[in-house]
């Protein structure tokens, strides 16, 4: 357990970093129990538990805010534990109820306030909650007995650059998710199967992949770990795809775009082509909120869309991303309920 909170707020990367207390539930014998702290970031498991060979394991991640009042204000926690009970049944985990979520991510903020960021730096307190298969398999069936653990530490912004902007590479050479697969689940399975793809794409100066649907290649699904949206005439664009994670930071930005902006909100499907009539892309996820696309480079066809010559977010990304900050910080009223404080 880590005591000394002397951290530098200024230059928090998105990176892990040891904090106070964890918080632990075990599943056995048909029924969750206890929650516990724990002041140890390490976890004893058995060789043959199933979450290391066949990827029963799904995981979460929300972030903390302190406001200039001084209070910790967890964002839209309750989507997070909702999301957690559909990717637990997703790939057969024992259900977690959402209350039970609540309270442990409740609880680990609390124990660990001193590790929330002073208004004013950006940063965040990142939580993540994972649940995982614990008992020993070599044949292939669910697990009967899963541990579910939530851990937070403090995190700056996702991408730090000189520019606001980043650039995609689209291809078709790369799948995240099958069609009628995992990919409406958090799951690091998905992860997994994304990561010689996004590899790729950083190698070649690219933030991540932009990928197409996998049947038939035409429409916008993900761009790497991330939602996508559009913007033009006023309306706001997002993809709808039985392979794409349902992002709560997508949601809370249709529904700023929506209640405060005055836009329309459109999700459905969106071919390729559709890329060359926006005016403003982006995508968007709790690590980075948003990131403004400065461009998406095609290298199957050799095309390119571009967004922004300048490395600036336009002035939609700009206004979505205020408004949700300021909701998230205690800036602006809350009209929509996404705040819990834990004191
Ligand atoms: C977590 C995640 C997102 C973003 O979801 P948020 O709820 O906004 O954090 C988008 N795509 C994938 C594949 C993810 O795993």
């Amino acid at each position: 357990m880590k005591k000394d909170t002397s951290i530098d707020w200024a230059n928090l990367t998105f990176g892990y970093q040891q904090t106070g207390l964890n918080v632990r539930c075990k599943y056995a014998n048909g029924k969750w129990g206890d929650l516990m702290f724990s002041d140890s970031d390490t976890i004893s498991l058995n060789i043959a538990a199933t979450c290391l060979h066949y990827g029963q394991e799904a995981f979460e991640g929300l972030k903390a805010f302190r406001g200039k009042d001084g209070r910790v204000r967890i964002f839209r926690m309750k989507d997070n534990a909702e999301r957690m009970l559909a990717s637990c049944k997703g790939i057969k985990m024992a259900e977690l109820p959402v209350e039970l979520f609540c309270e442990a991510v409740c609880k680990v903020v609390e124990a660990n306030k001193e590790f929330v960021p002073p208004y004013g730096y950006g940063a965040s307190l990142y939580i993540r909650p994972v649940i995982f298969g614990t008992t020993p398999r070599v044949g292939v069936r669910p697990a009967d007995e899963f541990e579910f653990i939530v851990f937070a530490m403090p995190v700056g912004l996702y991408f730090k650059g000189d520019k606001e902007t980043t650039p995609f590479m689209l291809t078709r050479k790369y799948d995240r998710a099958a069609p009628l697969g995992t990919g409406t689940y958090k799951v690091g399975g998905n992860y997994a199967a994304g990561m010689v793809a996004g590899e790729e794409a950083h190698s070649k100066g690219y933030s991540a992949v932009f990928y197409l649907d996998a049947r038939e290649k035409k429409y916008i699904d993900e761009c790497g770990a991330a939602n996508f949206f559009g913007i033009k005439n006023n309306t706001y664009i997002t993809p709808e795809s039985t392979s794409i994670l349902p992002s709560i930071t997508n949601k809370s930005l249709q529904a700023i775009a929506e209640r405060i902006l005055g836009m329309k909100v459109e999700k459905r499907k969106v071919p390729v082509e559709e890329l060359a009539t926006l005016e403003e892309a982006g995508a968007c996820g709790t690590a980075a909120v948003i990131s403004p696309i400065e461009r998406i480079d095609d290298i199957d066809t050799g095309e390119s869309y571009i967004f922004s010559k300048n490395g600036e977010a336009g002035p939609v990304c700009k206004k979505l991303l205020k408004h949700l900050k300021a909701i998230q910080n205690g800036d602006e009223e809350d009209i929509f309920g996404w705040i819990t404080y834990v004191d």
